[in-house]
């Protein structure tokens, strides 16, 4: 959404999202934007995304509501399919296609690093039954809906069926991909948190390099989690003593920021390390620390 209504004891205006800063928003707006339709009384919060310059919009809090039949209203499918939002623009992905395209990527990866003799061969027997075609992903994408779509843009949906998104492992990320949501995937270097910003820092199998980027959105939206992220570094940090792998899927959209590149995501969801969710990495961080005590 462009627009929201700022209602505070003085004054009940509308006010534009591209005339906010996020310092703005922190200090006077945060918790007192509203629909701009005056009878609904559906919370907003303000996002902005990086793609070239910086987009700024308004989108719905978690778990706020828009009266009925309200312009903004969050449009729910039959079966009432979670929506996505990139950008402002709703896209009909379910969280649990997501969760499968995440590990999906996982598992293909995971092949192509510790490729075993079994899995090689069931691998090929697969690929000829899907009439030549090289490239799991694109096999993955018959499977799945017949039809692949590039949400670029985000809104050509088919209805019914679940967007494509195509894989890519860091190495193989090209030029074309930036400004495109996709999965990406690699081993994690290291990962960087500051007050506002995080990077989880991938590397390719060629030695190239993206980081999965959580900003104002993400901050936004998964306060808590947001908070949490420590945890992952410490899972992070304890892998790498042991000399384990860190495999990072992720999906989102990729960008260029101070001239790297960088693949935002919106939601905690949206990354998985050694096909562990957010939550499951903090569980798996508490035990190791039980185990250690307990030593
Ligand atoms: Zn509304």
């Amino acid at each position: 959404m462009k627009k929201a209504r700022y209602i505070s004891t003085e004054e009940n205006i509308l006010i534009e999202a591209k005339s906010i800063t996020p310092k703005q928003y922190e200090r006077t707006y945060r918790g007192k934007l509203y629909c701009e339709q005056e009878d609904c009384d559906a919370q907003l919060v303000f996002n902005e995304r990086q793609k070239g310059k910086f987009v700024r919009y308004f989108s719905t809090l978690q778990g706020s509501n828009h009266k009925k039949g309200c312009p903004n209203e969050i449009k729910h499918k039959k079966g009432k399919k979670p929506v996505l939002h990139i950008g402002g623009d709703d896209i009909n992905i379910s969280e649990s296609h997501i969760q499968k395209v995440l590990d999906d990527a996982y598992k293909t990866f995971l092949n192509k690093l510790y490729p075993s003799k079994d899995k090689t061969t069931q691998m090929i027997k697969r690929k000829k039954k899907i009439v030549s075609i090289q490239d799991n992903t694109l096999a993955a994408s018959i499977e799945l809906s017949g039809t692949p779509v590039t949400t670029g843009q985000g809104k050509n949906i088919i209805e019914g069926k679940e967007p494509f998104i195509y894989k890519r492992e860091v190495a193989e990320i090209s030029s074309k991909d930036i400004n495109t949501f996709k999965e990406i995937h690699g081993i994690i270097d290291g990962i960087r948190i500051y007050s506002d910003e995080i990077f989880l820092d991938l590397k390719g199998l060629d030695g190239s390099k993206i980081s999965v980027y959580m900003g104002t959105p993400f901050r936004t939206n998964f306060n808590q989690e947001f908070n949490l992220m420590h945890y992952i570094e410490i899972y992070i940090t304890k892998q790498k003593e042991m000399n384990f792998p860190l495999i990072c899927t992720s999906v989102g959209e990729l960008s260029t920021s101070n001239k790297a590149d960088i693949v935002q995501i919106y939601n905690y969801r949206h990354f998985k390390i050694n096909r562990l969710g957010f939550y499951q990495i903090i569980d798996a961080v508490n035990q190791m620390a039980q185990i250690e005590f307990e030593i």
